[in-house]
């Protein structure tokens, strides 16, 4: 691991801090994973992105991550969904599973070492119910358990709601965001008639999902771990009711670096399902949008900043990316002397040093991106000027491929992938059936088109460079 000084903006305490792992050179780090009712919209595919941008500098920082993320398939959704449709939970949950992870592969992200399912881990939560049962912070009240938070004078303090304001005692038992206030809330809910159920020492019925990440991460990870995430509405009650849960049962501390990303927005509203105004994934690549660019778009903004999506965002993601494809293409054709010049070893090690350092700055992603950016200025300068010597070429491209291990992005599959595979591209003779296009376009001075092409190819990882014999093309994927 580098001397480099990694801070992270610590949710708990609300304050950047000096990011040391537990066991020195690991990362244990949860991040809650989708409620799979439904298809996940590209607000959920912020969060995982950023997580995926979290753990992948992590990596590049020289540190080893074992990443966990729970599939919530049991909760009032999946339940409501699967009786809608008549059929059991992993029939209904599993297509929504499927679909999560083809997006998480279209948009590159480096699969977790774990992916937990609640329905799966009933057994370990029982255990972390029953500890808190015994140890006085639950009681069992018609076959339901629930969590007693005037037993946790550390109540609060993730999201400052206070204890002595909660309204002990009231039983609400939905488990859905928006109907949570700071209440007693519940472990376990008993059976109902129609609903699936387990058995437990309370008698049948099912977890609450607060309890499926204290319980599923202390399984894996150990009852104390480096780092957990989730997006903002995440902090309360659900974190703030996982660390009560998780150190009532344990007496330990539980989570020591709690990162939370801000929301995507759309028309400065929160996108999500309940308001409507959502985009899946799956959306906007039926209307031609580059997976490419969307992760750019939703990678580039800093996690806690709002990110404000609109098409013109796309199109400036790719019109970024093509900035660095066109470089990486003129420098494969560049001409190089027969003598390496240390200047560009120079500015390679500048690049990867201030890259380095934004990232360990609490994930600073725009001025990593800004390094990257002055870089590609400064190799297109010296393609032009004349003077790559030997192995530049090979420098440059390493020291690219360096950046990508963090940012997923230059070298990103095209179009849609099944998850674990490796998607493909337009074949050769689409990519010429679209230069002809261009070209008629061209002699009918009909630019706009033209370009419009180009920047389609571009979007699909293809470059066109225009020479005297007619118009080349080179996929950069
Ligand atoms: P859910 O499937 O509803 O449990 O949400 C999965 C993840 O997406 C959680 O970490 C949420 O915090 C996050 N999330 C939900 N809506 C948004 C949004 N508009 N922007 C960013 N993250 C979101
Ligand atoms: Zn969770």
């Amino acid at each position: 691991m580098s001397d480099l000084e990694i801070r992270f903006f610590n949710s708990l305490g609300r304050r950047l801090e000096r990011f040391e792992p537990l066991v020195p050179g690991r990362v244990g780090l949860y991040t809650c994973g989708p409620t799979v009712y439904n298809h996940a919209h590209i607000g959920n595919l912020r969060t995982f992105l950023f997580e995926d941008l979290l753990k992948r500098a992590l990596a590049f920082l020289g540190l080893d991550v074992v990443h966990v993320m729970n599939l919530t398939d049991v909760d009032d959704k999946t339940i409501r969904g699967a009786s809608e449709q008549g059929v059991d939970l992993d029939t209904f949950t599993q297509p929504f599973i499927d679909s999560f992870f083809e997006d998480l592969a279209t948009l590159n992200v480096v699969p977790a070492d774990h992916y937990p399912r609640a329905t799966r881990h009933i057994a370990k939560m029982i255990e972390v119910i029953a500890a808190l049962v015994e140890r006085g912070h639950a009681y069992v009240s018609d076959g339901s358990v629930w969590f007693r938070i005037a037993s946790d004078p550390d109540y609060g303090k993730l999201s400052g709601a206070r204890p002595d304001q909660a309204r002990v005692g009231e039983r609400v038992a939905a488990d859905e965001y928006e109907t949570e206030d700071v209440r007693d809330f519940v472990l376990w809910k008993g059976a109902k008639e129609g609903e699936p159920a387990w058995d437990s020492p309370w008698g049948p019925g099912r977890p609450g999902w607060h309890i499926e990440c204290s319980a599923m991460s202390a399984e894996i990870l150990g009852e104390t771990f480096d780092i957990h995430c989730g997006g903002v509405d995440n902090l309360f009650p659900h974190h703030e009711n996982e660390i009560a849960q998780s150190e009532c049962a344990t007496g330990k501390p539980f989570v020591r670096y709690w990162l939370h990303s801000e929301h995507l927005i759309v028309e400065g509203k929160k996108m999500s399902k309940s308001l409507g105004n959502f985009y899946t994934l799956k959306d906007l690549i039926a209307e031609g949008r580059s997976p490419r660019a969307i992760r750019y778009l939703l990678v580039s903004v800093h996690y806690r900043q709002k990110l404000n999506f609109t098409f013109e965002g796309l199109e400036a993601a790719s019109s970024a990316l093509r900035r660095v494809d066109e470089m990486r293409f003129r420098l494969r054709n560049a001409p190089l002397s027969e003598q390496p010049s240390d200047r560009i070893q120079r500015r390679v090690e500048q690049f990867l040093d201030r890259f380095r350092q934004g990232l360990a700055d609490d994930l600073n992603i725009s001025l990593a991106l800004a390094a990257l950016f002055d870089f590609v200025r400064d190799v297109n300068k010296a393609i032009e000027e004349g003077s790559l010597g030997a192995g530049d070429d090979r420098r440059i491209e390493e020291a690219l491929g360096q950046a990508d291990r963090v940012l997923g992005l230059l070298d990103m599959p095209w179009g849609v992938a099944a998850a674990g595979e490796a998607p493909g591209g337009p074949s050769d003779a689409e990519i010429e059936a679209r230069i002809a296009e261009r070209n008629e376009a061209r002699k009918r001075r009909d630019f706009a088109r033209a370009d419009a092409v180009r920047d389609e190819l571009a979007a699909a990882g293809v470059v066109l460079e225009d020479t005297p014999q007619g118009t080349r093309f080179k996929r950069t994927t």
